[in-house]
């Protein structure tokens, strides 16, 4: 074992009460909250007031003010327990950063401390129908009347879909132009016009609420325009990192904790008369998945000390991501299989990680986009 250095006291005490907080409030509720296919709302409220809801926010605001380690912290620990129906990364890691980063005083004090006690639970949503890889295609408009924009359109996949209170949503506010012509808005779910479809049946992440949104001639205040208008491309380039550094310690963490079951599976489970652990194959493929794994965990902490120094470029937070989840679902891949039959059923977790894993290499940027990202910095011309 490689001892980690992203971490101090403070942190791992953090780690321990959250890990706690998780066993009594979430681990015995997960299942039915697969079968409800979202997580009680109340947990949001619980967990805001114990400030694990965007503990990097600043204390004037609320928050913490503590360093985004917590936030991975709390990736960690979530992954850890194959708890993948909370939403809280996104939340605290991909959306509310947009406020923190791009919003206005007004903005920032109207909704961070909704944000921070669970009151508001946001989403991002910038996919369409039309528009997931090739963002610059969005269709919905955004069109200035006076004192607020006409937003029009429909977005999908959106994760914390059902329940989100506040939805950063990426518009067009110039058709006519690709990247410049991208802003950003913060659209309050009770406004008229603003609809939401129904939960998306998916084949993992059972406990996440994804949804289909939809905006029929929806007045957005021209206040809550986030940033500058057309800037929003610019902003989404500069927060991407960030989210994908965030799957990527989500699946390490993850991947770490497969292993696991794994190694206690085959102690336990016998063939043959003996432990399914004796047979050379099954300690040669704990041995190569430990080993790569060492290595990943090593390569993604050190992209967490580069973002702790603002230091973390986008080619490497893509590389983190495309490394790690591409590992994490062939890791889960191969666990099941030394699970035999009981890794396919559902009630084992080794079952849920491998389904939840899969969405990995598509969101945040298809792992193909990840691997755009990497081969235009490597061909650049400076
Ligand atoms: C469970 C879930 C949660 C999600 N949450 C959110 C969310 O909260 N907010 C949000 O906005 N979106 C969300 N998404 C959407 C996600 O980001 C998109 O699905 C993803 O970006 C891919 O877009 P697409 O589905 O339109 O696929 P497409 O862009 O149509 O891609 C299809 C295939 O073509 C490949 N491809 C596309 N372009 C290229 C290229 N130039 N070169 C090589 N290959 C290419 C892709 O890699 C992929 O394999 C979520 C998706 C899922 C499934």
């Amino acid at each position: 074992m490689v001892p980690r250095t992203v971490y101090n006291e403070d942190h791992e005490q953090f780690r321990e009460t959250l890990r706690k907080f998780l066993e009594n409030e979430a681990v015995p509720y997960h299942h039915q909250w697969e079968k409800d296919g979202q997580i009680d709302r109340k947990l949001w409220n619980k967990a805001g007031e114990m400030g694990f809801l965007c503990p990097q926010v600043d204390e004037k605001y609320g928050g913490l003010g503590l360093d985004y380690g917590y936030n991975s912290i709390i990736d960690e620990e979530v992954a850890r327990a194959g708890l993948s129906g909370i939403g809280w990364g996104l939340h605290s890691n991909i959306a509310v950063p947009y406020i923190i980063n791009y919003g206005t005083e007004e903005q920032k004090k109207k909704y961070l401390p909704k944000c921070i006690s669970g009151e508001m639970i946001t989403a991002i949503a910038m996919s369409e129908p039309g528009a997931g890889s090739d963002l610059q295609g969005v269709r919905t408009t955004a069109v200035r009347k006076g004192d607020h924009y006409l937003l029009n359109g429909s977005k999908i996949f959106i994760t914390n879909g059902q329940q989100a209170d506040l939805v950063i949503v990426v518009a067009k506010t110039d058709p006519h132009e690709g990247a410049s012509g991208v802003s950003l808005f913060l659209v309050e779910a009770a406004s008229p016009g603003f609809k939401k479809g129904s939960n998306l049946e998916k084949i993992g992440m059972k406990a996440q609420d994804t949804s289909e949104l939809f905006f029929d001639d929806v007045r957005v205040p021209v206040d809550n325009l986030l940033g500058g208008e057309g800037q929003g491309f610019i902003y989404l380039m500069q927060e991407l990192p960030q989210e994908r550094l965030s799957v990527a310690i989500y699946a390490i963490a993850n991947a770490e904790a497969a292993l696991q079951w794994t190694i206690d599976y085959v102690r336990d489970r016998k063939a043959f008369g003996k432990p399914i652990s004796a047979f050379q194959n099954t300690q040669f493929k704990l041995a190569e998945l430990d080993s790569e794994l060492t290595a990943l965990r090593v390569f993604i902490d050190r992209c967490l000390e580069l973002h702790y120094k603002k230091e973390l470029d986008v080619a490497t937070a893509a590389k983190a991501k495309l490394l790690s989840t591409d590992f994490q679902c062939k890791l889960l891949d191969e666990c099941v299989q030394l699970h035999g039959g009981y890794g396919y059923m559902w009630e084992y977790p080794i079952a849920r990680s491998w389904a939840d894993a899969r969405v990995a290499r598509i969101y945040a940027g298809t792992n193909e986009i990840m691997k755009l990202i990497i081969s235009r910095d490597l061909l650049r011309d400076d």
